[in-house]
């Protein structure tokens, strides 16, 4: 079934365009420098908003790159940015593309045994963050600013650095030169990709030039955008969506990214309407807010000419709802995931767009890439309109899991495709439509929650013998994550204590909703636990046994 002759392969109705991924992420992204040095590129959406200009944020990169290297950072070495959207977030981002390091990027809300595991899993030497989640810091076994160092954005507790260390440490921003091969690491997110515990996503020079020129670059790219568009970057630059799609596209573009360190809806509209966004990159509930918040009737949204929405599906009737709050603009879904850099698809964005996309469908294949759809039981490639497993193939996918040969090759195959865990099919006008997940991943307001992280906290608990978590539908969060557990002695432990327990040692949303106590976990012989099955008993509304 590989063979060539009869493998349907999807490409973009777009041409392939040249890339220029032989350059480093931030060669690549600041490449028209000279072109855009005195327009806004960073707007720090908050009372004391400052601007920086193209010239100056290239600056302030640099030093903090010098800053980094004086602090003994090196090639390879990795740096976690634990921040809020800000300013630093950018600055320390590509500085550390600049020197060659690689930046893990984590969730600030994560708990301290959050944080603690990627930082040791991706052997980071230094963190970037702000005071408040110092505290998080101080509960680990190594010692703060002997073991490793801390620089906080703001008044730094004790042990900590403060943001100048870096950006004050050298006036002309002269970090020593690093020699980058674009295969090198330069990002490192974690994601559970199909199956198991969050690993680290080893995104390199190459990959995400890639996929940044497979965004923007060229002639009629899936998003136009210019030096005269504002983009809005309220999702978490931590999250790839937002640092890739938001982020690194606008800097190659030239366009603004006004920068909101959390989601409030006034301050939200606020902003949209006083610095004019044109494009607004959000996620289903963002989108449920605009469509059905009274307060967006205040506001002024007639500057937006884009809303793109992806990282979970995104239902008709909202959809629509939108529309009728902003009819002047584009509505659209792009379709990502972490490990494949993270754009598989997008709809064209522009008014002029030559090929409009339908209600529900998440755009189509971007270019210089290959999309296939494969029947799950035969393996065998799936021609139009057949719904199967979507993979990928392109330069823009990641290298690969960090120190996980194993998992890398269960998502990766030898002939280069990348297996997404997605069930979805391609129509008659090229349009990529997700119907279903295979994976084990639940996605609560499109944030990971990786059930394998959950079962492994569960067992943990003397009192239980057995778990499995598994996705229940929500209208809300469009997943939340529920529990089947056996108890291991007598029938003491309540519901309440299994959330409690879980509660305490994980951020928000993977909170459990539901705990349902049950005989036993239905597993395969091979001792898979049988996820679909639990999954039909909450979906048949049975009461689970
Ligand atoms: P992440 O790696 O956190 O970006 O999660 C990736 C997963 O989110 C994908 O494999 C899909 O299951 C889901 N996802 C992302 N975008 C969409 C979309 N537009 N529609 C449906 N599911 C999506």
């Amino acid at each position: 079934h590989n063979d060539p002759q009869t493998t349907h392969i999807f490409k973009s109705k777009l041409p392939d365009i040249p890339l220029s991924n032989h350059l480093p992420l931030h060669a690549y992204c600041f490449e028209r420098l000279s072109e855009f040095a005195d327009l806004p590129c960073l707007i720090v959406g908050s009372a004391a908003g400052k601007t920086y200009t193209y010239a100056e944020t290239h600056l302030l990169c640099r030093k903090v790159a010098a800053g980094l290297s004086a602090l003994g950072i090196r090639k390879g070495d990795v740096v976690m940015i634990l921040l809020q959207n800000s300013a630093e977030f950018v600055f320390t981002f590509l500085a550390a593309s600049m020197i060659g390091a690689v930046a893990t990027t984590a969730n600030p809300f994560y708990t301290a045994a959050e944080i603690f595991k990627q930082f040791s899993v991706s052997k980071a030497k230094l963190i970037v963050t702000q005071a408040m989640y110092v505290d998080k810091l101080r509960q680990h076994g190594e010692k703060l600013g002997e073991d490793f160092k801390v620089v906080t954005v703001d008044e730094p507790p004790e042990n900590c650095l403060h943001f100048s260390v870096l950006s004050e440490a050298n006036e002309s921003g002269e970090a020593p030169e690093a020699e980058i091969d674009p295969e090198d690491a330069v990002a490192l997110p974690f994601s559970s990709g199909t199956t198991g515990l969050p690993k680290g996503v080893v995104l390199t020079h190459r990959s995400l030039t890639t996929s940044v020129a497979q965004q923007v670059d060229g002639e009629n790219p899936n998003l136009y955008l210019g030096p005269e568009d504002v983009l809005l970057c309220v999702l978490p630059l931590f999250h790839i969506f937002s640092l890739n799609s938001v982020l690194l596209c606008a800097l190659r573009a030239g366009s603004a990214v006004l920068l909101m360190q959390k989601f409030e809806i006034g301050t939200l509209l606020e902003l949209i309407q006083r610095h004019r966004v044109t494009v607004a990159m959000v996620v289903p509930p963002l989108v449920l807010a605009l469509a059905k918040n009274p307060m967006v009737a205040d506001f002024d949204l007639s500057s937006i000419r884009l809303v793109l929405s992806g990282a979970a599906p995104l239902g008709k009737e909202l959809e629509e709802a939108l529309h009728n709050r902003v009819p002047q603009a584009v509505l659209g879904q792009g379709y990502g995931m972490t490990e494949a850099g993270p754009v598989l698809s997008m709809c064209l964005g522009f008014a002029k767009q030559p090929f409009p996309t339908k209600s529900g469908s998440c755009g189509t294949v971007v270019r210089n890439a290959e999309l296939k759809v494969v029947d799950p039981e035969t393996g065998r490639s799936l021609g139009y309109n057949q719904p199967g497993e979507i993979c990928i193939r392109g330069q823009q996918i990641m290298k690969g899991y960090l120190d996980d040969d194993k998992a890398t090759a269960l998502t990766i195959d030898a002939e280069g495709w990348l297996h997404t865990g997605d069930v979805g099919y391609v129509d008659d006008d090229d349009e990529i439509f997700i119907v279903d997940r295979v994976k084990e991943l639940i996605k609560y307001k499109g944030f990971q929650v990786p059930p394998a992280e959950l079962e492994g906290l569960l067992v943990s608990h003397p009192s239980i013998a057995d778990a499995a978590v598994v996705p229940q539908k929500d209208v809300a969060a469009g997943e939340v994550p529920v529990a089947f557990v056996v108890r291991s002695n007598g029938f003491d432990l309540t519901e309440e204590a299994v959330k409690e327990f879980v509660a305490k040692q994980v951020v928000f949303y993977k909170r459990l909703h539901k705990v349902y106590f049950v005989h036993a976990i239905p597993k395969s012989p091979s001792g898979k636990i049988l996820r679909k099955d639990l999954r039909a008993k909450l979906e048949n509304a049975e009461t689970p046994k």
